[in-house]
């Protein structure tokens, strides 16, 4: 039997019936749109995610933009982000009118690199066409971007700091969660993600009341909130008073139901793929170049990324073996025809344009057999050796 790359249906069997009666419930309650069970699962995951608040939105995307339309970013503003990132990461600026400006990363990590950062920042500023406005940090592949260096640099310059965590949601970074160092951290609840539901969700983690007010008006096409009503009267139910332009951006009660489930096994699946993670690098450490999580972070491993020379041959060798890969990412995002117009780093983005080519994920999930496992570093061992010699 081919080794699946992710494995949705183990989960799904250990969570059994519970998960489907929670599904049910929630169909035979008819309350499909903000339903108990949403503001239940923002309970739920802001205390896992060490936040003041969450909320919950219709996808990874949408909780990117709301963000940057509650500050008002738009045209004129420069935005800072890896270019070595899912294209949603970048997609949101032109969305609100901003533009990207790209940032290489490290090459250990994959993660933002602070120097390109600050580099990137003083370029802008001094060519005086965009004005610097917010900072995107991604956590790829599931480890920490290094917080502490980063929000050092977002303050020096005056920037709001996100942490795009969709792959990286309930990872840390000595002991604490991305959003103790950024002013909010967004996460994706897609299928494949390490926390993921039944089809799209979102969710933002926030820590500021005020940024929370106008999120929570935004996803509901800017409707008044408490603090837009407070001490005035209204001659018409306040429900209908748009008082900005906002989205619909809700999440379904359905996938509120799911996540709520999911949830209570995460912290097991984060250790889980831990496991996972520690036995591939101990079966391929000495052949291949096998990820290196920040100093003091824990990954959720969204992804095993390893790197080789000849990516395409390893691919078709493991193929053949029913070993499945994935390429994350082949196209940097800078390098994408629509985002070709928009700035980087000055100095360009090496780091970016080399690991493009090199890196190969493997399948990688909570519920891995060591004998699946084993299967796949044999195959890449075999291929190395002969490739080698
Ligand atoms: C998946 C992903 C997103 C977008 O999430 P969606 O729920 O698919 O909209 C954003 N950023 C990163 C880094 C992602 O991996």
């Amino acid at each position: 039997m081919p080794i699946p790359f992710i494995d949705l249906q183990a989960q799904r069997q250990r969570l059994g019936q519970s998960l489907e009666d929670a599904i049910l419930k929630v169909v035979r309650s008819g309350a499909y749109i903000m339903g108990p069970e949403i503001a239940e699962f923002e309970a739920a995951l802001a205390a896992f995610g060490e936040a003041p608040f969450a909320l919950s939105c219709g996808s990874g995307t949408e909780a990117l933009v709301l963000p940057l339309m509650a500050w008002e970013i738009g045209p004129g503003d420069a935005v800072f982000c890896p270019s070595f990132t899912f294209a949603a990461t970048a997609e949101v600026m032109p969305l609100v009118g901003a533009s990207p400006v790209f940032v290489d990363i490290d090459p250990v990590t994959y993660n933002l690199d602070p120097e390109s950062l600050d580099a990137a920042i003083e370029a802008v500023k001094a060519k005086g066409e965009l004005t610097p406005r917010a900072v995107i940090a991604v956590d790829l592949f599931g480890q920490p971007a290094d917080y502490p260096a980063i929000a050092a640099v977002a303050k020096k310059h005056g920037l709001k700091l996100i942490a795009d965590s969709a792959q990286g949601f309930g990872c840390t970074l000595n002991g604490q969660h991305p959003i103790h160092w950024a002013d909010v951290a967004t996460t994706s609840f897609f299928p494949a993600k390490p926390l993921g539901c039944y089809g799209d969700g979102g969710a933002v983690l926030v820590k500021d009341e005020r940024l929370r007010d106008l999120i929570v008006s935004l996803r509901v096409h800017g409707q008044a909130v408490k603090s837009d009503i407070e001490g005035k009267t209204f001659e018409h139910d306040p429900k209908y008073l748009n008082v900005r332009v906002g989205i619909n951006g809700r999440m379904d009660t359905i996938q509120a139901a799911v996540l709520l489930q999911k949830l209570s096994i995460f912290a097991d699946e984060i250790a889980a793929r831990n496991r996972v993670a520690a036995r591939y690098a101990a079966g391929l450490s000495d052949l291949v170049t096998v990820p290196k999580v920040i100093e003091g972070g824990v990954s959720v491993w969204a992804q095993y990324t390893i790197e080789t020379q000849d990516r395409d041959g390893l691919a078709a060798a493991l193929r053949e073996q029913g070993v499945p890969t994935a390429v994350y990412y082949p196209i940097p995002i800078h390098r994408q025809g629509v985002y070709s117009g928009y700035p980087v780093a000055p100095g360009g983005l090496p780091v970016t344009e080399v690991k493009a080519g090199k890196v190969i994920s493997l399948p990688m999930h909570a519920y891995l057999t060591e004998d699946d496992q084993d299967q796949v570093i044999a195959a890449i061992r075999a291929f190395v050796k002969k490739n080698a010699a």
